[in-house]
């Protein structure tokens, strides 16, 4: 067989620990799955079912970049995020059945042109290109079950520069790990190699160009991501 066209490269993520290359195969994002973030957004926290955008694979790029500022924003927002990262895939899982499929966990940013999503949203037209734009979604290198378990609570923090802007804790997810996979393998049948990045505690807020972002989350590690001034 030849192909057409040069097919994609394969973008991957380091395991931590190991000489292996953790494979992406997609990005499914999870919205308001912390009730104050809900609040700051303008909408109610009660649980709604969770509902999910995604991004593009090569969208991930590795720990430690500079990267260049976005075309087409003057109000870029962080979202700091627990990436979960799944080894193997099924659709219809139960909760207890989907926490088995987790091959780890990474630290990741949902980077949003928010002007963007503003515009989508009040001509009630998609979030693509609010979310889902070349690099727009920074991660660490992926954690193994094997080597950290499960994190279920712990501090997730985002500097900007040295300044906390955002600060919250696992515990206060709506949606927690295992019912967040139950319910997105509904919609899709996921496979290995899907990220699902699980929502952003309160204190989103904008980046500009040089600024250097710091995020962290306990039992995972840390995210460095600078912008090119
Ligand atoms: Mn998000």
């Amino acid at each position: 067989m030849t192909y057409a066209v040069q097919p994609p490269p394969v973008t991957t993520l380091p395991v931590s620990g190991t000489e292996e290359t953790f494979p992406v195969s997609r990005v499914y994002c999870v919205g308001r799955n912390y009730a104050e973030h809900a609040v700051e957004m303008g909408h109610d926290p009660d649980r709604e079912p969770p509902f999910f955008f995604a991004k593009p694979a090569d969208a991930v790029v590795p720990n430690g970049g500079t990267l260049p500022f976005p075309s087409a924003t003057e109000d870029l927002h962080h979202e700091i995020e627990l990436v979960v990262a799944l080894g193997e895939g099924g659709a219809d899982l139960t909760a207890s059945a989907a926490l088995t499929k987790v091959f780890g966990y990474a630290v990741g940013l949902d980077m949003t042109r928010r002007d963007l999503q503003a515009e989508a949203k009040k001509a009630g037209r998609p979030w693509d290109m609010a979310k889902g734009f070349d690099r727009s979604a920074p991660m660490s290198a992926i954690c193994p079950v094997s080597a950290i378990g499960h994190p279920e609570r712990g501090s997730i923090w985002l500097r900007v520069n040295d300044e906390l802007r955002q600060q919250g804790d696992l515990r206060q997810q709506i949606w927690k790990v295992p019912e967040t996979i139950a319910f997105l393998s509904t919609l899709v049948e996921l496979r290995p190699g899907d990220l699902i990045m699980t929502g952003t505690p309160k204190g989103v807020g904008p980046v500009r160009r040089g600024d250097q972002l710091v995020g962290h989350i306990d039992g995972v590690g840390d995210l460095k991501v600078g912008y090119r001034a």
